[in-house]
């Protein structure tokens, strides 16, 4: 299997070497040269299976030879082993035909962990058998950050930089990432917001004399190994509700676009999946874009649902790839106008898209009144991010087809925002109960790259 990038301008490169490089040398984001397809049967084959061999069987054609079939399930059984539900990602019922498939059982309470604690086990494996050391450089709207650190915590070849907007982040999220004692852990908050933390990521990433220096790598939602690790949950719900005997639809609380483009990934294997609906707060760019074909950025609002206040949304390039017919110069070009403030998508383009993706977007006020309403109608307390995708979801049902909504987060990683809609302080598991009491170590960082570069350079010589 190999991989090529989405504006056609990059070395064509294996698994292991697109998921230790991240970003392309163009600028662009890694995609498989072909999508591997699951029949019918094979999809019904994945019945009854625990999620690991899910995992196991929907990953393996895209990993080549990078890994033996029994290294590959070994990295799986550990990668899911310190979650807090035997299911993995379980499913809850929120109305007839409308669930909820809850991602937040992981160590550190959000989806974000399926990919992070996957892609730590599979550098450890890779980087243990060449014996190299890498830096990993990553920008957080608060969960990529908390769960990163996590995941790539006390490994010998790495070191592990987070860039976090100041003042930005929700309590719980901050603490995962500045209370482990780990010296090969880096916590940065920087002023400015998420778009001005990923800004400077990429900038370090195209200082090619930099990159090469730290042997520099990415494990952002760019990453192609994260949205693989996304793809295999798409199935095991699915199968779940009976497909591929029948159709499903899903609604994603989206801000990257990564969890939304795995869906699409999976839809592409063979998954019948009707419908993907992508749920935005009022950072609406990617709504505003399915509506119109404009993609225009504009100032970021902070909101309740602090992981999708984004504009420049990373991983829409991968579906402007398909959706243009894999043409990068195309995609390159547009990337080239979204320097200058925003492009818009051609007639053909749009369609393309509208033939998989749907959008909604949720005010703050109503994300609010979704949270009380949900609790009364369910007894489910959702965080903000998974209200978003419940209120759209329930909007975008058809009355047929099970609509299943990603919750990306558990309730106590927002606790303002979920007090201010209940009443109710939700709280912590109780594996993680004294993170307010474990002692903080961060360091404050301008929004400036040269200054960035040398911290990495200083902290990796130690
Ligand atoms: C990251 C995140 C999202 C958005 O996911 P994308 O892959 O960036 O679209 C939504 N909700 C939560 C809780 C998140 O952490």
């Amino acid at each position: 299997m190999r991989y090529i990038s989405t504006r056609g301008n990059a070395p064509v490169l294996s698994f292991e070497e697109a998921m230790l490089t991240g970003l392309a040398r163009d600028g662009g984001l890694y995609v498989p040269e072909t999508i591997p397809q699951m029949s019918v049967e094979d999809i019904k084959a994945l019945r009854g299976l625990s999620y690991e061999e899910i995992g196991y069987r929907v990953m393996r054609p895209f990993i080549g030879g990078t890994f033996t079939d029994d290294e590959f399930r070994e990295i799986i059984a550990k990668a899911y082993s310190s979650f807090g539900h035997d299911a993995r990602a379980p499913l809850v019922q929120l109305g007839a035909n409308h669930y909820l498939l809850e991602l937040f059982h992981g160590p550190t309470l959000a989806f974000k962990d399926f990919a992070m604690q996957l892609i730590g086990q599979l550098f450890q494996a890779a980087l243990g058998r060449s014996g190299e050391r890498v830096t990993i450089v990553g920008a957080t709207s608060g969960d990529t950050g908390s769960a990163a650190i996590e995941a790539f915590k006390g490994l010998d070849a790495v070191d592990v930089f987070i860039l976090f907007p100041h003042g930005r982040v929700s309590e719980v999220q901050r603490r995962q990432m500045t209370t482990p004692p780990e010296s090969n852990v880096h916590a940065l908050a920087m002023d400015g917001h998420f778009d001005d933390c990923q800004a400077r990521l990429k900038d370090m990433f195209n200082d090619f004399d930099f990159r090469d220096g730290v042997r520099l790598a990415g494990v952002n939602s760019i990453n192609w190994a994260r949205v693989l690790a996304q793809v295999v949950y798409y199935f095991s719900s699915a199968v779940s509700l009976g497909a591929p005997d029948r159709k499903v639809s899903f609604t994603v609380p989206t801000g990257n676009f990564g969890d939304v483009f795995a869906g699409y990934i999976a839809k592409q294997m063979g998954l019948p999946i009707d419908r993907l609906v992508i749920a935005t707060n009022q950072n609406d760019i990617l709504h505003r874009c399915l509506s119109t074909g404009e993609y225009k950025t504009s100032e970021v609002h902070p909101s309740i649902s602090p992981s999708m206040d984004i504009q420049v949304s990373s991983n829409f390039e991968r579906a402007l790839f398909y959706a243009y017919g894999q043409d990068g110069n195309a995609v390159g070009q547009l990337m080239d106008e979204l320097k200058e403030g925003g492009f818009t998508v051609s007639q053909g383009a749009l369609q393309a898209l509208g033939e998989h993706f749907d959008s909604g977007r949720v005010s703050e006020q109503e994300t609010g009144a979704t949270i009380t309403e949900m609790l009364a109608r369910t007894g489910e307390i959702l965080c903000p991010h998974s209200a978003i995708g419940a209120r759209i979801g329930d909007q975008a049902q058809d009355g047929e087809t099970p609509m299943i909504t990603l919750a990306t987060a558990h309730p106590a990683k927002f606790p303002d925002a979920v007090e201010a809609a209940t009443g109710h302080r939700p709280g912590l598991p109780n594996r993680m109960g004294d993170l307010y009491e474990r002692s903080e170590r961060v360091t404050r960082v301008e929004n400036d790259l040269e200054a960035l570069k040398s911290l990495v350079k200083d902290r990796i010589a130690r």
